[in-house]
């Protein structure tokens, strides 16, 4: 029997972290349904193929391979046999995600292969439209929510310790066009699902959010 954890929200909510952590104690499989769409936009970029360049990205994206595993607890990324899981999170890449992530040609290769990997099992699935869209019928749904002032701190604080140089200010502004691009595209646009629980973790710690989540889960399995 498999049970489905869909976890949304926008680029810098904790998605990420929170998801981890959850899986980990409760024995879960998780599956970063962005790090695919970073996959694409690496892909794009190496070839020089712009959002606009539908034929192009047709034929990218039926050649196309990325292969997810976990080794010693952490998730690897692999872009037609390379291990792209450095490369996928520089800036360039979250500059371009949302344009390349908002095309039909691309959506309608990536939702399948979700749905494929989080079939018959238990799994915790992070995204943006994975409880409106890729799993519509999810045991848990939660939409994880923070304020842009708060993401760009946590995204600057991620970044400096990564070496990354940018300015707050930069960091505020890319997020806040990158979640309301991903907002507002025509397929499956980022949003709550009617029946998705709604978190704020502004003002929460991480172990705050994985708590409420595992207690929402554990809820849930009982009845199960
Ligand atoms: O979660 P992450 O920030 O890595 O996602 C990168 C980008 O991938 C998002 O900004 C969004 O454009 C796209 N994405 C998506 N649908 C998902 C997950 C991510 O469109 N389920």
């Amino acid at each position: 029997m498999s049970f489905i954890v869909a976890i949304d929200g926008p680029a810098g909510s904790g998605k990420g972290t929170v998801t981890k952590l959850v899986a980990e104690k409760l024995g879960f499989i998780t599956i970063d349904t962005g790090a695919m769409y970073r996959c694409v936009t690496v892909e794009a970029l190496n070839k020089n193929i712009r959002p606009t360049e539908n034929e192009k990205i047709e034929e990218m994206m039926n050649k196309i391979s990325i292969e997810m595993e976990n080794q010693d607890g952490k998730q690897k990324v692999f872009l037609n046999g390379k291990d792209v899981t450095k490369e996928i999170r520089m800036p360039n890449i979250d500059k371009n995600v949302s344009a390349f992530s908002a095309l039909p040609i691309v959506r309608n290769k990536i939702t399948p292969l979700q749905r494929k990997m989080g079939q018959n099992k238990n799994v915790i699935m992070e995204g943006r439209d994975i409880g409106t869209v890729v799993f519509p019928n999810a045991n848990v749904k939660i939409y994880l929510d923070a304020t842009d002032e708060e993401i760009a701190k946590r995204r600057y604080k991620q970044n400096k310790e990564k070496g990354i140089e940018v300015t707050y200010k930069q960091v505020l502004e890319d997020i806040k066009k990158r979640n309301s691009y991903d907002s507002h595209r025509e397929i499956a646009p980022l949003k709550q699902a009617e029946d998705a629980i709604y978190i704020d973790s502004t003002n929460l710690t991480i172990n705050e959010v994985v708590e409420k989540i595992i207690e929402i889960i554990n809820k849930k399995r009982s009845k199960y």
